[in-house]
């Protein structure tokens, strides 16, 4: 991916973001994310996520659009998140909210197995193509409400969520390695949203710190997506 043609867009875009993580370590704490997070920014070709119409925008550090009033996240946004996540090489990772797959793409790079749910079963199909043909092994995508997470495959080291619940959801607390992490925004629909990194106690509790005002489409409740 190296030395495709937006490979000059890309290396600007890293810039921007290592700028954003110095301008917000006061909420955040983290005035420089990992280097592996920067690298792994830095290999993927986010162009491939976004629509036809997008590609000159594909590197700007913003949210676009991917269809069923969803989007895909600003890079700063998905930045700060997978830092926040502190993945080690050997880690299972769930996403909730597969979207266009751009996150789980990140993820990828720094995980060993990434399973990411997604209840729009078209985001679902589109997204498991898109990361096939880029020759992602290590990420399985399925249809289902993120309330529930991926029982079969937890408990989990990371959980990143992508879209906001109201809560902290019981359930992917539930599958959360001790030890393990999850960054999450948590809010009311039409409300200010807080990122949350939360850490699962050796005795199973849930220690959390909230870290960034966010704003994430809200997390649907189990039965009401329309495709
Ligand atoms: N991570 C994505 C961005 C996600 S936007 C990316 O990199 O592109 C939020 C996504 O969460 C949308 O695709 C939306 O359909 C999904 N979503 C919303 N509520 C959900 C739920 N209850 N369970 C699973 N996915 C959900």
């Amino acid at each position: 991916m190296a030395d495709d043609r937006f490979a000059e867009a890309r290396r600007r875009l890293i810039a921007e973001i290592e700028a954003e993580a110095a301008d917000t370590e006061a909420w955040t704490g983290r005035g420089r994310f990992a280097p592996a997070v920067m690298n792994a920014l830095a290999r993927v070709p986010r162009h491939a996520f976004v629509a036809a119409t997008d590609q000159n925008a594909a590197y700007v550090n913003r949210p676009l659009p991917i269809g069923h009033g969803q989007t895909i996240s600003q890079p700063y946004i998905v930045a700060v998140m997978t830092d926040l996540l502190d993945i080690a090489p050997g880690d299972r990772v769930l996403e909730i909210g597969t979207g266009c797959g751009y996150q789980a793409a990140v993820l990828a790079e720094l995980a060993d197995r990434v399973f990411s749910v997604e209840v729009v079963p078209s985001l679902a199909a589109a997204a498991r193509d898109r990361l096939a043909a880029l020759g992602y092994r290590n990420v399985a995508i399925r249809v289902g409400d993120g309330y529930d997470g991926w029982p079969e495959e937890a408990p989990f080291d990371g959980i990143l969520v992508t879209s906001a619940p109201p809560r902290l959801p019981p359930r992917l607390v539930e599958q959360l390695k001790p030890g393990g992490r999850m960054v999450v925004p948590v809010g009311l629909p039409g409300e200010t949203q807080m990122l949350f990194r939360c850490v699962k106690t050796p005795d199973g509790e849930i220690a959390q710190e909230a870290k960034l005002p966010v704003a994430f489409v809200p997390m649907v409740p189990a039965g009401s997506a329309s495709d």
